[in-house]
């Protein structure tokens, strides 16, 4: 029987095919799922967040007799699978361990219930060789050829246009680590947030600002998590599977409208860090000082804390959604002539 993957089962098998999430080789079966939950590890190595192929219950109705399916997306034949084996957990006991206590009050776990109805564990029969990966796919394997004379590469994850304190993190990376990449999590679904095309767009451009030939800029085919520090320190755990030596973790990394603080995801980060494999950058925030007109994390004149103008994505939309210039300070004129209305979702 054919089955459509959506967008977010289909980036996870590109993924865990292309050792994206090693050492997650498969999506998780049950045993691996709750001991990822309640231990971070799977087959004693740590890894902090589960990969799981989730079906609702109208996509569990449609195949829970079928003993092989042909995986599809959009008008690609993906794989052949074989071997179902479907498992139930409590989204409830799975919420709690992710999002934490208050697990019932964050705005994704409704989206998170009703997805994952059941759970599908499979072996893949057959992988078609032939265009499986969507066209802008860059497999470690592959970057990691490209990077090999480089000592230190730094890396930055975003899932927006880039602003000016964007371009701030680029350049200190740059000249601390002297190798960049910027890669950007393309896969955003909400109304309101970019488009995947404008942020590829514009994050290529910030790169090209940097004029260095170790700086880079590539897709990371995923979705947001809202996961805070266990979606986090999956990020990173990406980043070292593409060969970075660094990963900086930003404010709120990963996290959903300060559901968890600020610098959670940062301090949870540095911790697992040996864990982790990568070092973990755990800086504080950027800003704008308009008293001395510069971007900085730590303006030295003891004043300057009401001198600060936090720069956010969201404001940035903001002014957009308005129809209102954006000013310098938060986005330099270069990447906020590229963006208008249409460069969201709506
Ligand atoms: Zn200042």
């Amino acid at each position: 029987m054919d089955f459509k993957l959506n967008y977010k089962q289909y980036s996870d098998f590109i993924n865990i095919a292309n050792n994206v999430f090693y050492p997650l080789k498969n999506f998780v079966n049950k045993k691996e799922f709750i001991s990822i939950l309640e231990k971070q590890k799977i087959k004693n190595k740590f890894f902090p967040f589960p990969i799981f192929f989730g079906l609702n219950k109208n996509q569990f109705n449609k195949i829970k007799k079928k003993d092989k399916l042909i995986f599809f997306y959009k008008s690609k034949k993906i794989a052949i699978i074989d071997n179902l084996k479907f498992y139930s957990l409590s989204t409830k006991k799975i919420g709690r361990k992710i999002y934490g206590k208050k697990f019932q009050n964050h705005p994704y776990f409704k989206i998170f219930s009703k997805d994952n109805y059941i759970f599908l564990n499979f072996n893949i029969k057959k992988k078609f060789k032939h265009n499986t990966e969507p066209d802008n796919f860059v497999s470690p394997s592959k970057f990691k050829k490209k990077i090999k004379y480089i000592k230190y590469l730094s890396s930055f994850h975003s899932r927006n246009v880039p602003h000016a304190a964007h371009q701030w993190i680029h350049k200190k990376l740059l000249i601390k680590y002297g190798g960049l990449l910027i890669h950007p999590l393309i896969g955003q679904y909400q109304k309101g947030e970019y488009k995947d095309s404008i942020i590829m767009e514009t994050n290529i451009k910030a790169s090209k600002f940097l004029k260095n030939n170790k700086v880079f800029c590539i897709p990371f085919l995923s979705y947001p998590r809202y996961g805070g520090p266990l979606e986090a320190a999956l990020h990173a755990i990406v980043r070292r599977n593409y060969g970075c030596t660094h990963f900086w973790v930003g404010r709120d990394h990963a996290g959903y409208k300060n559901f968890f603080s600020k610098y959670q995801s940062q301090r949870y980060c540095k911790t697992n860090q040996r864990k982790l494999g990568i070092n973990i950058i755990s800086e504080r925030e950027p800003f704008f000082c308009k008293k001395h007109n510069i971007i900085t994390n730590k303006c030295k004149n003891k004043n300057c804390e009401n001198n600060k103008i936090l720069i956010s994505g969201t404001k940035i939309r903001k002014y957009l959604l308005n129809k209102n210039k954006i000013p310098n300070y938060l986005m330099s004129k270069k990447i906020s002539r590229l963006i208008n209305l249409n460069s969201l979702i709506r």
